[in-house]
């Protein structure tokens, strides 16, 4: 089993069967065609449809899920296991690749290779009745009823759910300007990919290292892990020596560690606390990135009289995850997102302005559970209460099988993180 923390994936993903590498995963799978001429009349069967009903039944409708990471994923295989064979469901994604988030840091090591945690939705998509559209979402036209992609296709739709994860926001960071510009991130499988090689130039020539998380940020978990699996890879390669020769900087924005965006979670401050101190990595709170610069991190943070003190560490591998922020592309739409980009939605993740739009995953908006010295964001996961969002969509009465089948099915699903 290549995939991590597989908690996070509802059970449709997980009944994939993961194998042990996306290959292996491909044999078994019959070839699927992303040929233009198909493309071309998905096209034209779409946009024949008008903005209403889809042309796969007199009443289906076509629910469009824009987004292929596990918010879009979990939608799109609950959604074609809920609702009626009439009904239409379509993720579009401007990546070809399903990639799985949580294995980044993996990668970022080189413990797994981007392959492994990759999968082709224009193989495994069709196969379970989902279309598939590799396209770029550009525009989104609500009274029409109408998503409009990169190159001009027109993407009709009944309801449309928003998973498009988060924008990263480095350009909020001094210094930190765009990806691997003395930052390296491992936010994405392509980004891990780039770390991995700042890990090797590490090797070759050892020394300090800055991971952590910006002010702003809210995912806080993988800032912890990639710290500890560095430390732990590198004790592997050289032993005790090389660990000492690249000592590790935790830095936070957090109040105190474990608190995770949360206000912590169970014991989560005297654990992590632990683990940080038995691998000797320094940490730092209540601390704000001030630049990046090539070699060094200089940084503000708030001591225990509540002081500020500047500090610069020197770093010869510095990964800090941004601020998340939504895609432009929902901004632009009257009441659709707050100032951020982040899709304003109710507890059913029902969009506050648009009924027929839904938002999951990271790129809804949810204010932070508390005021923290450093400004902090509350972490979300891809999987969300999508479900019942999608049970206004097409209620009970419509599904004459829903009401049977939800309770057992969609309740036994939960929804922590
Ligand atoms: C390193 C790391 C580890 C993590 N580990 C965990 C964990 O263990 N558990 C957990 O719950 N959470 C974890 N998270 C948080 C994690 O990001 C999410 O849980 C999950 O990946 C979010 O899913 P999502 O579908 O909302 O967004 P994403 O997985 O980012 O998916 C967004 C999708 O939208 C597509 N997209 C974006 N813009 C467009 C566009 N304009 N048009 C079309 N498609 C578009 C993207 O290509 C992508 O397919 C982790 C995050 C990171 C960075």
């Amino acid at each position: 089993m290549q995939i991590v923390a597989l908690t996070f994936l509802p059970a449709a993903l997980a009944a994939l069967h993961w194998p042990s590498s996306a290959e292996a995963f491909t044999t078994t799978l019959p070839t699927m065609t992303t040929s233009s001429s198909a493309r071309k009349h998905l096209t034209v069967s779409m946009s024949s449809t008008a903005t209403t009903h889809s042309e796969s039944g007199a009443d289906g409708r076509r629910i469009v899920i824009v987004g292929g990471g596990i918010g879009g994923l979990s939608t799109a295989f609950d959604s074609r296991h809920l609702l009626r064979p009439q009904d239409e469901i379509v993720v579009v994604s401007d990546r070809e690749k399903f990639q799985f988030t949580p294995s980044n840091p993996w990668v970022a090591v080189r413990k797994r290779t981007a392959e492994d945690i990759s999968l082709s939705l224009t193989k495994i998509l069709p196969k379970h009745k989902i279309v598939f559209i590799h396209g770029k979402a550009h525009t989104l036209n609500p009274k029409k009823n109408q998503l409009i992609l990169e190159d001009g296709t027109k993407v009709p739709y009944d309801f449309l759910v928003i998973a498009t994860g988060p924008r990263l926001g480095f350009e909020e960071i001094p210094g930190a300007r765009g990806i691997h510009h003395h930052t390296a991130s491992i936010c994405t499988t392509p980004h891990a990919l780039l770390a991995a090689e700042t890990y090797d130039k590490l090797i070759q020539e050892p020394g300090p290292i800055v991971i952590g998380a910006t002010q702003g940020a809210s995912c806080f978990g993988p800032a912890y892990e990639y710290a500890m699996l560095v430390e732990h890879e590198l004790k592997k390669r050289g032993g005790r020596k090389l660990v000492e020769q690249c000592p590790i900087h935790f830095i936070t924005p957090e109040p105190y560690i474990g608190h995770l965006g949360l206000g912590g979670a169970g014991e989560s401050e005297k654990i992590l606390t632990r683990m940080l101190d038995e691998r000797h990595i320094k940490y730092t709170t209540n601390c704000k990135v001030q630049r990046v610069n090539p070699g060094s991190v200089s940084i503000q943070y708030y001591d225990e009289h509540d002081q500020k003190i500047n500090d610069v560490l020197p770093s010869h591998l510095t990964m800090l995850v941004p601020p998340f922020r939504g895609i432009d592309v929902w901004k632009t739409v009257t009441g659709l997102t707050d100032e951020h980009g982040m899709v304003l939605v109710d507890k059913q993740q029902q969009s506050t302005t648009y009924s027929n739009i839904f938002g999951v995953g990271v790129c809804v908006q949810i204010d932070p559970l508390e005021k923290t010295k450093v400004p902090t964001g509350v972490p979300k996961t891809g999987y969300s209460t999508f479900y019942v969002g999608l049970l206004k969509c097409c209620p009970p009465t419509s599904l004459p099988y829903l009401a049977t089948h939800t309770r057992t099915h969609a309740q036994t699903r939960t929804f922590s993180l």
